[in-house]
């Protein structure tokens, strides 16, 4: 018999009725013959809603009481979860990262898991119904994964329950060569790497969160990202393995653009504070000389520790990024053909999978649309 988890983002459970839609494709996979484990995030926008809450009391979105407070959504999903399941005739239990446990590094707002407890998770007398994204550290406070975290939490439960395979379901039916919603002619990957996933995570794919895809490939886990809003239950999404199905010969497996970000200077003295930035799983990004970027959820935590002065801060940028083996070898292409289309190139920088271009915040869009038709629609 086979074990798989199952993880349900947000958007597939956005209402009440979306946990019957869930649960009805739960109970289709026990009907074949397979058993699970669920993994749930809070309900569309109510991590949000509850970050805007805290905002009344402080400016840092990274602290213990911030950590109680937005694991909370997950708390209600997995228990309404849960009673749906129970409504159909399947024995469920909702469980919380410290029911588990799940244990994390001691870091609030960002945290990594440790370790994971396997005894409730693997006991057959019932469907486990896991709150995604949430921890305990090892003194006891509740801790969460960043956002997008439910992924981080499914990937580890799937590794450490040894399943075969870790669905992800979402509101769009795979990986794309680029956001969708963004560009009409973006195309469906069957299969990407790790790597390039990862890359593409990094640089502001939300389809999956970057540490879970860091988790997925240290060990191997079995990843498919698939729709919860799909008639057609067997379609195949796409599978994260070793390799690429590219689109094109060119090996680009995907265009993605981040435009929650901002840049700033740091000067050499600076250094202890990006590596205490990243002792809190902070990402900050060298782009050139003594420019970074990082995101824009932690512009307060960053400014305050370099003392925001002289740093430049440049909140103008959208930064898009081609991700691929081939990346490098078209990258003075693809700013010539930028630079013909009138977008103002302000910088560039690359890493042995990506090449990124700096453009004004307002041509990111335009910028994206005009590069994916330069390497995926000239076939
Ligand atoms: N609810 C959390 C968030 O909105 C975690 C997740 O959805 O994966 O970021
Ligand atoms: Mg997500």
């Amino acid at each position: 018999m086979s074990l798989i988890v199952l993880k349900f983002g947000g958007s597939s459970v956005g209402t009440a009725s979306r946990f019957e839609n869930v649960a009805s494709i739960i109970e289709g996979h026990i009907g074949a013959g397979r058993r699970v484990a669920v993994v749930v995030s809070a309900m569309q926008g109510m991590t949000n809603q509850l970050v805007d809450l805290t905002k009344n009391f402080t400016k840092t979105s990274i602290g213990r009481e911030n950590d109680a407070v937005v694991s909370a959504g997950e708390q209600i999903s997995s228990g309404l979860l849960a009673l749906a399941l129970k409504k159909r005739g399947i024995e469920a239990r909702s469980f919380q990262g410290w029911q588990i446990p799940i244990t994390t590094e001691s870091v609030f707002g960002e945290s990594r898991i440790s370790y994971i407890r396997k005894d409730l998770l693997v006991d057959q007398s019932y469907v486990p119904v896991i709150s995604g994204f949430q921890g305990v550290s090892e003194s006891g406070d509740i801790t969460t994964l960043g956002r997008g975290g439910s992924d981080a939490t499914a990937v580890a439960v799937a590794h450490v329950i040894e399943a075969d395979e870790c669905l992800i379901y979402t509101d769009v039916d795979g990986v794309y060569t680029a956001d969708p919603r963004l560009v009409l002619n973006a195309e469906k990957l069957r299969s990407i790497s790790y790597n390039e996933m990862l890359e593409l995570a990094i640089n502001g794919a939300k389809v999956l969160q970057a540490a879970s895809v860091d988790i997925a490939k240290s060990y191997r886990v079995k990843l498919r990202v698939l729709s919860s809003f799909a008639a057609d239950q067997n379609c195949g999404g796409t599978i994260i393995t070793n390799e690429t199905e590219y689109i094109t010969p060119i090996k680009i497996a995907g265009i993605t653009h981040n435009s929650s970000c901002f840049s700033f200077n740091l000067s050499s003295s600076h250094e202890p504070i990006v590596e205490k930035l990243s002792s809190q799983n902070i990402a900050v990004t060298h782009i050139a000389d003594s420019l970074y970027y990082a995101n824009k959820l932690h512009k307060y935590e960053i400014l305050e520790a370099i003392d925001g002065q002289n740093s430049n801060v440049d909140n103008d940028i959208g930064i898009i990024n081609i991700v691929g083996i081939g990346a490098m070898d078209i990258s003075d292409d693809v700013v010539k053909m930028l630079l013909t289309s009138d977008v103002v190139v302000k910088n560039t920088f690359n890493s042995d999978l990506s090449f990124s271009i700096v453009v004004p915040f307002q041509q990111a869009e335009l910028a994206i649309n005009i590069l994916h038709a330069m390497l995926f629609s000239a076939l």
